[in-house]
């Protein structure tokens, strides 16, 4: 495959298969592949999984289904196990980067996050990255590392994205369950129904499944990355991708691509708040590519701060239209909404700017997300789109 800087996620089946501890079943033709491919100059970032499983045997726990506090202490322990393991097949350093979805929100961490990978690449050691389980909050965590990996490759700006795990690529039926099931070598766009074909993932052990993988080549395509979902335990899928050939399933980076900006906004940065719309602002938003202002407000849920994320929702669908960073706290917003921008100040003895959301700070969602039940409006839908393809 033809790249310069390409994130390689590795899931849990491959790290630990017999799920006692590590092995070097296939890890070992892993490294091999990344070490030929930095032969030839190419950058990588590992995202590995594996923590949990390689630390299973190591913590006691009665039923096969385990607590998240005893997974936490697998992932601890077996984290180490997973580093030594990757590192035995490596003459230069590996390094490890654990991070949580909390990071990734934070403009600072994430530039903190990318400035490390990029003197760390530029010293020739291998970034390893994986999900900081134990200080995990079911509020602060990505929760598998496909979507994570999409994440590491946007914040390291990567232009390929390779998904390894134990089953050749998305196929149109569940090739388990169905002997006609056709492998599909190339997706251009990820639709309904590419997420209807994928099913799930068989592995108890692997916690993404295939939806997670779509859902991380769309993350990934929309910022320009291609994305492939390859077969991990077969030696041949390296050798095809060292001579270019795809193996498995190829997702096309999108020609529109979003800015890195409002990609983040879109896919890490989780809301606080909500603010409902009337259908003038709807109208402004969707079609006019206007700023929020208080006029267009008609109420403001949960408690947020100026700074924070919130969903924008349309006042008769119900349907998250978008999500922006607010000028405003949801105290002031209740004080000042269905107002005139020059009453921000007589009303709040202070003025942030005349408004709520700056469209700079907006990403209008292509996807719309039912808040309650509603009847979603196809012509919104269909506006909605066009104006997130801008
Ligand atoms: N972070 C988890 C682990 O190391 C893996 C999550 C996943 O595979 O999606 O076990």
């Amino acid at each position: 495959m033809n790249f310069n800087r390409a994130v390689i996620k590795v899931g849990s089946a491959l790290v630990a298969p017999s799920k006692a501890g590590c092995s070097g079943q296939y890890t070992l033709a892993i490294a091999q592949f990344i070490t030929k491919c930095r032969q030839q100059g190419k950058e990588i970032i590992l995202v590995s999984s594996g923590g949990i499983a390689a630390g299973r045997s190591l913590i006691h726990h009665g039923s096969p289904k385990l607590s998240t506090p005893v997974k936490k202490a697998m992932a601890s322990v077996g984290q180490m196990q997973m580093m030594a393991n990757w590192q035995r097949f490596f003459d230069t350093p590996c390094s490890q980067i654990l991070i949580t979805q909390d990071d990734l929100e934070d403009r600072e961490r994430f530039i903190s996050i990318k400035e490390t990978i990029q003197i760390q690449l530029e010293n020739g050691i291998l970034p390893i990255v994986n999900e900081n389980d134990t200080v995990t909050t079911e509020d602060l965590k990505v929760g598998d590392n496909d979507n994570l990996a999409a994440l590491v490759a946007q914040v390291c700006e990567a232009d390929s994205l390779f998904i390894l795990s134990d089953i050749d690529g998305v196929f149109t039926k569940d090739p388990h369950i169905h002997d006609d099931a056709v492998l599909l070598p190339k997706i251009d766009e990820i639709t309904d129904e590419i997420y209807a074909m994928a099913g799930t993932s068989r592995n108890h052990l692997a916690t993404g499944g295939m939806k997670t993988k779509i859902e991380a080549a769309e993350k990934a395509t929309e910022h320009g990355i291609n994305t492939y979902i390859v077969n991990g335990t077969k030696s041949e899928v390296f050798a095809s991708l060292i001579r270019e050939v795809n193996p498995g399933t190829r997702f096309s980076a999108d020609k529109n691509i979003i800015s890195a900006k409002k990609h983040w906004l879109k896919h890490t940065v989780k809301s606080q708040g909500r603010i409902t719309l009337d259908s003038g602002a709807v109208n402004a938003l969707l079609n006019k590519g206007a700023s929020l202002l208080p006029i267009g407000i008609k109420s403001v849920a949960k408690n947020f701060d100026v700074g924070d994320c919130v969903d924008l929702i349309d006042q008769h669908t119900k349907i998250i239209i978008a999500k922006g960073i607010t000028q405003y706290s949801n105290k002031e917003l209740r004080r000042i909404k269905g107002k005139h921008s020059d009453e921000i100040e007589i009303t709040l003895g202070h003025e942030e700017g005349a408004v709520v959301i700056h469209r700079d700070d907006m990403v209008i969602l292509e996807q719309n997300i039912e808040v309650e039940p509603a009847k979603i409006a196809p012509k919104a839908c269909k506006k909605i789109k066009s104006e997130s393809n801008e």
